[in-house]
């Protein structure tokens, strides 16, 4: 996965997250079925920050890996870990063939004290992936963030964390979301001049609802552009019209990412295989 990367600075894949309920599972099925007739270079799967439901993430990353035959990268967090904890995930992992994770710290979960987090055994990724580094053999990506981690001092300290992310190993970053390609664009290259060599990929989501932007946009701290504003205040009577407009705005984002010769795009697709193909079918 990474070498072609590497060589084309061109790909295109989806982040899906494993359903809430156990009866919702044949229905991911489907919506990964239809996910993966657009021929995503990857599909990566999400991780509740506490881990315990580290185990959905690990069914639904197999199905991909395994029935689809789509590299699949599991994402996985060490906030409320012990050493314990993830050496039995990546076990799972490495058991069905998935060889591939997105090293993260977590949100503090709610269940989680002040106390807790604060004495946390893994107190951020860089302690996460140099664990993995001398106890598993998987593949690591890490994340980055274009208008700074909302906890960090500066973008400059976040990009010098980013820098020990890849000096540890990690190959790849995935960027937080982002509405506004010159943030991406300032932040890619200031991530050059400091070194970053690894493919930044940018983490493109589309908004189809208005109320997407009070709630995933806000926990995600970036910030949102008067252009996607405006559409949101002008079509939050009108569903479609508002969805039809979210996804111009994602189509415009990836087409000028492109232009500008940033060719890696992961997509924060929201198990909606619609909106996705119709975004694939317009790049
Ligand atoms: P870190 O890299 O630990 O960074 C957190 C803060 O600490 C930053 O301010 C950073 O500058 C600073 N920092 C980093 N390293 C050090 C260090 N060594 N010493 C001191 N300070 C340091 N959350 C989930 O729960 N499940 C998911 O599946 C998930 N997927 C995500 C996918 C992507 C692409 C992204 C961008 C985020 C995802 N998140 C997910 C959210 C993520 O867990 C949160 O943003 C979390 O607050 C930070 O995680 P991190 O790995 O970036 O943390």
């Amino acid at each position: 996965m990474f070498k072609d990367m590497f060589e084309n600075n061109s790909s295109l894949s989806f982040e899906v997250f494993p359903p809430k309920k156990d009866d919702e599972f044949a229905n991911c099925y489907k919506v990964l079925d239809s996910l993966s007739t657009l021929k995503p270079d990857f599909i990566s799967v999400t991780y509740g920050a506490g881990g315990s439901r580290s185990k959905k993430t690990v069914e639904i990353a197999s199905y991909i890996q395994n029935t689809l035959k789509i590299d699949a990268m599991a994402h996985m967090t060490c906030v409320g870990s012990t050493s314990e904890d993830i050496l039995a995930v990546t076990g799972d992992l490495t058991s069905v063939g998935v060889n591939h994770v997105l090293a993260l710290r977590g949100d503090k979960p709610r269940d989680m004290s002040d106390e807790q987090f604060e004495n946390r055994i893994f107190p951020h990724a860089t302690d996460l992936i140099q664990f993995l580094n001398q106890n598993t053999s998987l593949d690591i990506s890490a994340s980055c963030y274009p208008e700074k981690h909302p906890e960090a001092i500066s973008i400059d300290s976040d990009i010098a964390f980013m820098k020990m992310k890849q000096d540890m190993g990690a190959k790849m970053f995935i960027s937080q979301l982002f509405f506004n390609n010159a943030d991406f664009y300032r932040f890619v290259e200031r991530a050059e001049k400091a070194n970053i060599t690894v493919p930044i990929v940018a983490g493109i989501m589309p908004i189809t609802s208005a109320k997407q932007i009070g709630s995933t946009v806000t926990l995600a701290g970036s910030s949102v552009p008067k252009q996607l504003a405006d559409i949101c205040a002008k079509y939050s009577e009108s569903p479609e019209d508002m969805r039809s407009a979210g996804i111009e705005y994602a189509i415009n984002q990836i087409l000028d990412l492109r232009k500008c010769g940033m060719g890696h795009i992961h997509i924060y697709c929201m198990n909606k295989p619609k909106m996705t193909a119709e975004i694939c079918n317009s790049i």
